[in-house]
């Protein structure tokens, strides 16, 4: 018999593996392991996205007649080795294909079970993605610094995509600036709700079990709302082109109190489970664009997220596979503080973004990149440590994404793979942003003194920190220079600020 696995964001029907299938000797392999859940703890969103969208994907497998080996969560597996291990003693399986995981480690730990059993493993290249297999690669070597720009650029251009003949349509390639709009005082206008996907019986299921097993994890499941099969994805995006995208761009890197989904698409999930394909959701957008339903600056800030940044983190995951998780450039050791589990903290930006986290498993990219990881980043967190937080709380969190952007782009420990400097800045920028300061106790032009907001004073700290690599880097050499500006008394007060947080920012949570 040859054995299909497949893995549970691996849930698409045009995947290699439904090619030259032969019923007679083709069977199915999916499994629900508990490690995926604990290892890191997860949010009980992501848990319940995952088991629902691949029991309703196995319920389709056999539905066209497949025959599908399904292990359920309680059937007590707790690793892809356990349960692999079990198959191969009760099936006599001579034969094992899998699509490539978005995981390197799941894919060690599946290639070392399978040779532990003298059988061999086909992995299979994942047509989910638009670039070609080792297309990532030859581009790489043929430049000096990866830049995100060249590779979406030369994405767009051979694919044809958002162009006119061999033009950028509207005369350029990027609107980024056009971006970076805040709200006015009043805040955004009313957005239009988003589709209630109501939970059916698998879902539900789930759900009890996630409750009565996993009760223990973070996450609220009352308000989940979350597309768990292709159709509800396509609602998703047919949803999000009609009545957000021609506000996504403006809007893109706003935040409000109270408004965890602004203009955004929530679509990450059900890319990443596969469960839409990324070219129908870029189609989709620039049929927005040629019909005269979205500006050119939110349908090409849209496609350059993901035909762009997408491509790009998973280009760079598999160019350092074996490394990221040994990256720490900064040499960042401090615990992450307790209330990231919680969101019990009086800094109001990072009590929305983290209470939204742990609501609905969702962040959009400003509060993950400035509010979370600006955080972490100013704090000295262990990277290895914010990782296993963004890979656990996320609905859409899978390593091959979530990797470069944490420890690359957030956290800088690759030392500038991802990105040319590390993204610091002071509460002025979250000020400027968003209305959280007018909630909060705290001030953000203040550096030092009880009003003090906490991004500020590390801000300025992280730059005395770090002078060397700050004044080095041709971005970033302005603020070294206005640090050096302050007088020294300035300076030893916001050292003797910094060190203060460090002692008493989380003590009550360490109390407890
Ligand atoms: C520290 C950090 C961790 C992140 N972890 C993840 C993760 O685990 N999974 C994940 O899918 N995204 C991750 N992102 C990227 C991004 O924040 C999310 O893709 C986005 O917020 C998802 O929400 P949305 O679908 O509403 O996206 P929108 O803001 O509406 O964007 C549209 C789509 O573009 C893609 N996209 C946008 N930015 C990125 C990016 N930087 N990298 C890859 N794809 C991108 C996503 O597929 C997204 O659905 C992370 C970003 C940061 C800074
Ligand atoms: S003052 Fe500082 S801590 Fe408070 S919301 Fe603004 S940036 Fe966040």
């Amino acid at each position: 018999m040859r054995l299909n696995i497949i893995l549970g964001d691996q849930l698409n029907w045009n995947s290699l593996l439904w090619q030259d299938v032969d019923k007679a000797t083709d069977i199915f392999w999916m499994a629900e392991v508990a490690q995926a859940s604990l290892q890191p703890a997860s949010n009980k969103n992501r848990t319940v996205i995952f088991l629902s969208a691949m029991r309703h994907f196995a319920k389709e497998i056999e539905k066209k007649a497949f025959d599908v080996i399904y292990y359920r969560i309680t059937d007590g597996f707790n690793s892809f080795s356990e349960v692999l291990t079990h198959t191969f003693h009760q099936h006599d399986i001579t034969e094992i294909r899998c699509v490539l995981p978005g995981d390197y480690l799941v894919m060690q730990e599946i290639e070392h079970v399978v040779k532990q059993h003298r059988l061999k493993i086909d992995w299979l290249e994942d047509k989910h993605f638009i670039a070609k297999r080792g297309e990532f690669g030859q581009w790489l070597k043929q430049r000096k610094k990866p830049t995100m720009e060249y590779w979406y650029r030369h994405l767009r251009e051979s694919r044809h995509i958002l162009m006119e003949q061999d033009k950028p349509a509207g005369g350029q390639w990027n609107f980024d600036k056009s971006n970076r709009q805040s709200f006015s005082k009043h805040g955004p206008d009313p957005i239009k709700e988003n589709p209630n996907y109501s939970v059916d019986d698998i879902t539900q299921d789930v759900i009890d079990i996630v409750e009565k097993h996993f009760s223990q994890l973070p996450g609220k499941l009352d308000t989940f709302n979350w597309p768990v099969t292709r159709r509800q994805a396509l609602i998703q995006l047919r949803h999000f082109i009609d009545h957000y995208l021609p506000s996504f761009g403006d809007y893109q890197d706003a935040m409000w109190t109270d408004q965890p989904f602004l203009y955004h698409a929530r679509l990450s999930s059900s890319l990443n489970l596969k469960l839409l394909d990324p070219l129908e959701v870029i189609a989709a957008a620039e049929e927005a664009y040629q019909k005269n339903k979205a500006p050119l600056n939110a349908v090409e800030g849209f496609i350059r997220q993901i035909l762009g940044w997408r491509e790009y983190v998973r280009g760079l995951y598999w160019a350092y596979r074996k490394d990221w998780l040994q990256f720490n450039a900064l040499n960042a050791k401090r615990d992450l503080p307790a209330f990231y589990w919680t969101a019990d903290t009086d800094m109001h930006c990072l009590h929305q973004a983290l209470k939204q986290v742990i609501d609905y498993g969702y962040g959009h990219h400003i509060q993950r990149l400035m509010v979370t990881g600006l955080f972490a980043l100013l704090w000295q967190v262990d990277p290895k440590h914010i990782h296993q937080w963004y890979l656990g709380m996320y609905v859409d969190a899978v390593s091959w994404v979530e990797v470069p952007n944490t420890l690359g782009m957030s956290q800088y420990a690759d030392g500038g793979i991802v990105g040319s400097k590390p993204y610091i800045a002071s509460g002025a920028y979250i000020n400027r942003m968003s209305n959280y300061c007018q909630h909060c106790p705290f001030d953000p032009k203040q550096a030092s003194g009880d009003k003090a907001c906490p991004f500020t004073t590390l801000y300025w700290y992280f730059i005395d920190q770090h002078n060397d690599l700050i004044s080095h880097n041709p971005r970033l050499a302005m603020q070294a220079k206005n640090w050096e500006k302050k007088s020294h008394t300035e300076q030893h007060v916001i050292r003797e600020r910094a060190t203060w947080l460090f002692q008493h920012i989380d003590k009550k949570h360490k109390d407890t």
